[in-house]
Parts: C-alpha cells; sequence; structure tokens
C-alpha cells in the first residue's frame, strides 16, 4: 500500500489561508478593475465623444458625420457670422432660421458641463476659423444620461458601492468558509477522538479510533490506539495472573489437605486406640510421619519458590569455575544414582570457565533436574551431564533416555504444580514446584531453561547461561 503522506496541521492551515488569500485577491483585483473601469467612463470627458461639435468640425459642414447625435435624436446647426442659422441638421425643435445677438451670447454661455440646463438639451459648440461659421450640437439630455457629470458621478457612486458591497459579502463569506473548513478539519477528528476516550472511561477497551487524518490527529489517534491496546493487554495480563493466582492458592490447598488429613487421621486414631500394639503403631507414625515431611517440603519450596520470584531477591553472584562446579554437582549424587541403579555419564570440558554465579542457588536449580531423573526414572536410565561453551554462552545440558514427559505438557511444566501423573508425584514425594524453582533461579542469572522430551523419549534440559 502506498503511504500516505503526513501533512501537518500547520500545513493544512496554511493550506486554507493561502487558498482563501488567493481568492480575495483575486476578487479584490476584478473588483479593482470595475471601478476603475467605471471611474475612468465617468470622468471620460465629453468633448471626447462624437457627440461633441469640436471632434466632428469640418471645413464643410455639410460632410460633418452627425450619425451619432442623428442616433440620440440631437441636431446640429451652422450659424454664419450674421448669425444666420445657414444649416441644420436632424430634430431641431425651435428650427430658428436666425439668432439675435442676445441669444447667440446666452448660447455660447452655456456650460455642457453643467446640468443645469432650461430645454434639456446639451450643447457644444466649435467655431471654424478658417470658413467662419460656428457649428452648434444639441443632444437631448434624457437620451444621453452619463454626459451629466452629476449623474455619471450618481452612477459612479452606486457602482463602486455595489463593487464595495460585493467585495465585503465576499469577504464575509470567504472568512465564513474558511472558518468551518478549518474548524471542520479540527472539529471532527476531536469528536471521534472524544468518543473514543468517553468509551474507555466507560470500560470498553476494544475501542479503536478510526480516523484518517495524516496530521497530527492521525498520530494522536496512533498513540490513543496504542493506549487501548496496551491497556487491553495489561487488563489480559492481570486478569491471567489473577487466574493463576486462584489456581495456585487451589492447587496449594489441595495439595496441603490431602497430607494434614491423613496426619489428623492417624492421629485421632492413635490417641483414641491405646492398645496398639508396637507394629501397628510404628506404621500409623511412619505415615504422620511422611505426611508431616510431604507438607513440610510443599511449605518449604513455597516460601523459597516466592522468595525467589521476589523483585527484592537478589543472587549472590561471585566469579567461579562453572566446569568444576557442574562436576562436584553430579558427584555429589553419585552415591543416590549408585543406589537407585541409575547410570551416569558426563561430557565437562577439563579446562576452568570462569562466571560469574551463585553457586548455593545454582545448585539448587540443577540439583532438582537430577533428582527428578533419579526419582522418576527406572532402574538401568541413563542420566547425562554436558556442558560447552561457544562465544559468549556456557551450555549445559542436563538429559535422561527415561519415560520422558508427554510432549503437550512442555510449555507449561515449568509452572508451580503442574505434574505428569500426581498420584505418582504424591507416592515419590514431589511438590510439583522443582521446575518452577529451577526455572525462577535460571532466570534470575539471566540464562534460559528450554525443555525437549515426549513420553519415552527421556527429557533434555538444556541451560545456556552468559559468560
Ligand atoms: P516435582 O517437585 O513434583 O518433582 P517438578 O516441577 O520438579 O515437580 O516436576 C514436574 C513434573 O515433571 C514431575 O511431576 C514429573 O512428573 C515430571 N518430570 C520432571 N523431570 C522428569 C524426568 N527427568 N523424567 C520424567 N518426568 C519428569
Amino acid at each position: 500500500m502506498k503511504k500516505k503522506k503526513k501533512t501537518k496541521i500547520a500545513n493544512m492551515l496554511l493550506r486554507n489561508y493561502v487558498f482563501l488569500y488567493l481568492l480575495m485577491t483575486f476578487i479584490f483585483i476584478v473588483c479593482l478593475i470595475i471601478s476603475l473601469y467605471a471611474a475612468i467612463n465617468s470622468i471620460k470627458k465629453v468633448e471626447n465623444t462624437k457627440l461633441v461639435a469640436s471632434n466632428i468640425m469640418k471645413d464643410n459642414y455639410k460632410t460633418i458625420d452627425i450619425s451619432n447625435i442623428l442616433k440620440v435624436n440631437g441636431f446640429i446647426e451652422i450659424i454664419d457670422k450674421n448669425l444666420n442659422v445657414i444649416y441644420s441638421k436632424g430634430t431641431n425643435p425651435d428650427n430658428k432660421k436666425k439668432y439675435t445677438r442676445q441669444e447667440y451670447h446666452k448660447m455660447l454661455l452655456k456650460n455642457p458641463h453643467n446640468n443645469e440646463y432650461e430645454d434639456n438639451y446639451i450643447y457644444s459648440f466649435a467655431y471654424n476659423k478658417r470658413k467662419d461659421f460656428l457649428l452648434v450640437t444639441a443632444v437631448p439630455a434624457k437620451n444621453l444620461d452619463y454626459l451629466y457629470p452629476k449623474r455619471r458621478k450618481m452612477k459612479l457612486n452606486i457602482i463602486l458601492k455595489l463593487v464595495l458591497f460585493f467585495y465585503l459579502t465576499t469577504l464575509i463569506l470567504g472568512i465564513r468558509i474558511y472558518s468551518k473548513l478549518t474548524s471542520k478539519n479540527f472539529v471532527a477528528p476531536l469528536k471521534v477522538l472524544l468518543n473514543g476516550v468517553k468509551k474507555i472511561t466507560k470500560g470498553d477497551y476494544s475501542t479503536r479510533i478510526k480516523l484518517n487524518s495524516e496530521n497530527e490527529f492521525g498520530d494522536l489517534k496512533n498513540a490513543f490506539n496504542l493506549m487501548a491496546h496496551k491497556i487491553e493487554e495489561e487488563r489480559m495480563l492481570k486478569k491471567e495472573s489473577e487466574d493463576s493466582r486462584r489456581r495456585l492458592i487451589m492447587d496449594i490447598s489441595h495439595d496441603l489437605k490431602n497430607p494434614l488429613a491423613s496426619i489428623i487421621g492417624y492421629t485421632d486414631l492413635l490417641i483414641k486406640t491405646p492398645n496398639l500394639n508396637h507394629d501397628e503403631r510404628i506404621k500409623y507414625l511412619t505415615i504422620i510421619e511422611n505426611n508431616s515431611i510431604r507438607t513440610n517440603n510443599l511449605i518449604k519450596d513455597l516460601f523459597e519458590l516466592s522468595k525467589f520470584k521476589s523483585t527484592d531477591f537478589n543472587l549472590k553472584l561471585k566469579k567461579g569455575d562453572i566446569y568444576e562446579f557442574l562436576r562436584e554437582t553430579i558427584a555429589s549424587y553419585i552415591p543416590q544414582m549408585d543406589e537407585k541403579g541409575i547410570l551416569y555419564d558426563f561430557e565437562i570440558p577439563e579446562e576452568s570457565l570462569y562466571i560469574n554465579f551463585d553457586d548455593k542457588n545454582l545448585y539448587r536449580a540443577i540439583s532438582n533436574l537430577i533428582t527428578n531423573s533419579i526419582n522418576y526414572n527406572l532402574k538401568g536410565t541413563t542420566l547425562k551431564m554436558y556442558a560447552k561453551n561457544t562465544s559468549n554462552i556456557v551450555e549445559i545440558i542436563i538429559s535422561d533416555n527415561g519415560i520422558g514427559i508427554p510432549k503437550k505438557l512442555v510449555n507449561n511444566i515449568f509452572e508451580p504444580f503442574v505434574r505428569v501423573d500426581s498420584s505418582r508425584n504424591s507416592k515419590l514425594g514431589g511438590t510439583g514446584l522443582g521446575l518452577a524453582i529451577t526455572k525462577t533461579l535460571i532466570e534470575k542469572h539471566n540464562g534460559t531453561i528450554a525443555l525437549e522430551t515426549d513420553l519415552d523419549k527421556g527429557c533434555r534440559f538444556i541451560i545456556t547461561l552468559n559468560i
């Protein structure tokens, strides 16, 4: 799967901001262009148009282009120096033939930039010096609004106000869209996260957050999911450890119940039957003694196991020759092996190998394996001890070719009270804690222990210790 590019919230905000900025700049420029266009249009001089006398003046007044004037229902007059109207074209309401001097002056004084026209015509004049005539153009003001400066100003005002209104409206709209976009980017993931937190608070630890963000919210989602996963895992572990504690208590009470019941029963019998013969008395006392020893062993092993498992327990590490230690350990069991008819063989290097170990507790760990081999196997079984060092570790293998342990028990045989056959074990006095103690002690040495076995295939315990 292609990895999505990570975007930061800051980048997202910047992107939104740049988008809004560019949009508003564009709108601003459009508004500016419209305003400028309107303004330029409004200040266009009347003289510049084809309606103004000076712009259309020609020596031959008959050839003057008056098409634009006619279009707006205006007219022209050509007045000679005697104030006679010698030529007239267009819709002239007065249709004068001649002007009086007074009328002529009054007409000349009319200002085309002033809109206060009595007769609602806008006039312009141009004098042709060469041909000695005056050209008068007249355009009905109502047909030509823009010739009125005041009206033009009014129109410009309206346009500018409209442009300003449009700009402000789009600005407000843009800001609204920006804040909506931004809040959508923030509020939506926050809601999802909050929902997840609420579910966790209610105890639903299987809650996981689904969020498509690849920004900091995405990181938060991952952190949240990891946290939820950890909590779930911790709770499972807690439950498992509570279950195993409960099981342990049940196992302890079960293992204590039988020998104690037997002790109570036989003590009661001895008290209540005083006329027992010597042999019977010895027989019952032996049973009481054996059960007391068994109870005592169980309590001793339990105490040791919990002591070794405690974080306060520290080994007394000393540098020593591990090979020499292994030779001495197996040698200490030779009389026991001879007595039971167990054959032995050991392959331990002649040289010395000095490592740090707690001799008393390592002896305790290894002797459990040796005594198990002696106790659970039949006469003629061979017990082997093998040791070698490779790079940084020393490997110790204690194996036998005896009855072995069913493969299905390999994974939890190191757990307290796990036994192959409890009836057989109770006869042999095993507490079911030996391998648990061995494993705890080996792990306290930062070592490992593993078992390879199957029924009738013997047992092969492989220990590794760091050099
Ligand atoms: P216990 O104190 O009962 O011996 P352990 O934890 O030492 O308990 O051993 C657990 C069980 O593993 C024993 O009950 C026994 O059935 C089996 N076991 C251990 N070592 C051997 C072995 N070498 N051969 C056969 N069975 C063994």
